[in-house]
């Protein structure tokens, strides 16, 4: 009798405390939810120039702002139904997790990885990684770095490429990119490794530092959403935006107003 009562005491305790039900009340991620919201959020950079940044203003900027703008247009039919929210390589997850944003246009690569856990939009743009080095640096590709230091930011998926890659090689992590190239240039690494569009803001803005010419991956960038049926017509309406403006020119154009490499 006393295991029955304790049983229903942990019972009750367990669904008034909402133990039950990890996500928020409401969900807020279907496309009806964010049509009768009346905004869309969205989770983008501001430390990847040219895809997330801060302009002068203080206004988010970058190639994947345009697109989470040109998203939020072909929801509601207007412009500025957009609430931005910032995200790092490290948090982004996170903070689509827990509902924090709709969904992200954060330079995310499809890997399979990521297929298990979380949606993806079709690719909006591909991306492949490289290195960054300090001018005069001895270190000419990936295997150079065998038995050295390498910068890798945390929560992308340079990590787990660079340890098959380079199996002696020492791994430094950062939380942020601006982190990172702080570190290389203070010499507590010979090279970051990531994305070679990310990575060339910072060597066209810095010239103690190079970009190696060399690809090592193909990264195809999506826009991610927590999984589940939840998110198809969001997913759907997604995939018309970056189809139409693919076969349009948009972002063609978009490449080449940001100088970042066509694909
Ligand atoms: N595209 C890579 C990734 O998805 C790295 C870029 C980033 O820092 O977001 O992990």
């Amino acid at each position: 009798m006393y295991k029955k009562i304790l049983l229903l005491f942990f019972v009750l305790m367990f669904v008034f405390c909402g133990c039950s039900k990890p996500k928020k009340d409401n969900p807020v991620n279907t496309l009806d939810d964010i049509l009768k919201r009346g905004e869309v959020i969205i989770g983008v950079k501001t430390d990847t120039y040219p895809f997330g940044y801060k302009d002068k203003n203080g206004n988010f900027a970058g190639y994947d702002v345009d697109l989470a703008n040109m998203i939020g247009r072909e929801i509601f039919g207007q412009d500025g139904k957009v609430k931005f929210v910032p995200v790092t390589a490290s948090d982004r997850l996170m903070k689509l997790f827990s509902e924090d944003v709709d969904m992200i246009v954060a330079t995310m690569s499809i890997t399979p990885t990521r297929l298990q856990i979380i949606d993806f939009s079709n690719p909006y743009y591909i991306a492949g990684e490289s290195l960054l080095v300090r001018q005069g640096s001895k270190i000419k590709g990936l295997r150079d770095l065998n038995g050295k230091k390498a910068i890798i930011v945390f929560g992308t998926s340079s990590e787990a490429s660079l340890r098959a890659a380079v199996p002696n090689v020492g791994i430094i992590g950062y939380k942020t990119y601006d982190e990172a190239v702080k570190g290389l240039k203070q010499g507590k690494a010979e090279a970051i490794v990531s994305d070679d569009t990310i990575l060339l803001g910072y060597a066209l803005k810095d010239a103690s530092l190079v970009l190696l010419p060399k690809r090592y991956s193909k990264e195809p960038y999506a826009v991610a959403f927590r999984k589940g049926t939840e998110s198809d017509d969001l997913v759907r309406v997604v995939n018309k935006v970056i189809d139409e403006s693919f076969h349009n020119g948009t972002l063609r154009k978009l490449q080449k107003d940001y100088g970042i490499k066509k694909y």
